[in-house]
């Protein structure tokens, strides 16, 4: 039985980064104004995210971490839970713990006393008390031990960090609200201030040179428009000679959720016209609004991508919006 458990855990959890991307969910799920991520050797040897959310009573740890454990039923009725999530929901902290050493530390913000619970390989301990901070700590070591051949298919530790580093920033860019903070072997990567400007937690996670060369994107259908396949779109693009050498500065959002789609990113470059040098590619953190209805977020549950059914629609108002932007400051 453990064994098909582990396998079963394997094929979800893929590496470091989707064990980050599933806290961090959680964390932003309770609530949480500060989300403190810090990782040893890429992930591999330990990760550990710190909240200040809404915690989880003593008495509902063990809960919390067995299989099928959700506290979030209206959540299962959200179709649009496929992006961003393993694909299935009450199954991530029961998974890692099926592949790791894993420790949920918590206390509510209003009880006196904390506690904690200890998962290893699939072997649920006893729920302890524990002196915390309110909130809750996971924390995941040693992830993979008893599934050497997963193990094995690890990357460079610095492969595997550079995956975690574009989790974290993206969900610090989606939630200036939220102060986001990564930590790599002791050392600070960023920390976002979560005091709710997109351009502050950009200059924190890209530094001062681009945040100053980010201009904002505000861009609306024509009142006209009865039913228009792109609601809004909002975000900042850079200056055209602001660039690097990969597409993966090109953050977009679908509805507040981070995702891949090719149509965006294309429709974003098409904007700059021949402004960027060969194989250059700007900044863009693009948050765009389309009918819930009109996106289909289910391509692959464990990837980011999603389709439109208007894509040529959708394709037309990114290109509008970054065009008018980058004109409104003559670029
Ligand atoms: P899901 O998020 O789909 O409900 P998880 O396995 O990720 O499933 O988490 C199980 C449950 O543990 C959640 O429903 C929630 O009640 C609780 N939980 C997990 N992480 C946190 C957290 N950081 N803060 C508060 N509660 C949490
Ligand atoms: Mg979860």
């Amino acid at each position: 039985e453990r064994t098909v458990q582990r396998i079963a855990a394997g094929e979800v959890v893929e590496r470091p980064a989707s064990v980050v991307k599933e806290l961090i969910e959680n964390s932003l799920d309770a609530g949480a104004s500060r989300v403190a991520v810090s990782v040893e050797a890429g992930g591999t040897e330990g990760v550990r995210v710190r909240d200040d959310g809404v915690g989880i009573p003593a008495d509902q740890l063990e809960a919390a971490v067995a299989e099928h454990a959700t506290s979030k039923i209206g959540d299962i009725e959200d179709l649009d839970h496929g992006v961003g999530t393993l694909g299935f929901r009450g199954e991530a902290l029961y998974t890692v713990g099926a592949v790791s050493r894993l420790t949920v530390r918590s206390r509510p913000p209003g009880a006196d006393a904390g506690a904690e619970i200890t998962v290893e390989g699939g072997e649920v301990g006893e729920v302890r008390p524990a002196g915390c901070p309110a909130g809750t700590t996971v924390e995941v070591e040693d992830l993979f031990y008893n599934t050497p051949a997963r193990k094995k298919f690890l990357k460079r530790t610095a492969t595997e960090f550079d995956r975690i580093n574009t989790v974290v920033t993206g969900y610090a860019l989606a939630n200036p609200d939220v102060a986001v903070s990564l930590e790599h072997d002791g050392r600070e990567t960023f920390a976002t201030e979560g005091n709710g400007d997109l351009r502050s937690a950009v200059l924190a996670v890209y530094g001062r040179e681009v945040a100053e060369a980010m201009v904002d994107v505000e861009w609306e259908p024509s009142d006209s428009d009865v039913d228009p396949p792109v609601r809004r779109v909002t975000g900042l693009v850079s200056h055209p000679e602001t660039t690097r050498s990969t597409r993966e500065y090109l953050a977009t959002y679908v509805n507040d959720r981070y995702v891949t789609a090719s149509a965006l990113r294309e429709a974003v470059l098409e904007a700059y016209g021949g402004q960027l040098a060969p194989d250059r590619y700007p900044f863009a953190v693009l948050f765009v609004e389309v009918p819930p209805g009109d996106v289909d977020v289910n391509v692959h549950p464990r990837k980011l991508e999603v389709r439109f059914d208007e894509e040529p629609a959708v394709r037309a108002a990114i290109e509008e919006a970054v065009e008018a932007a980058l004109l409104d400051h003559g670029l």
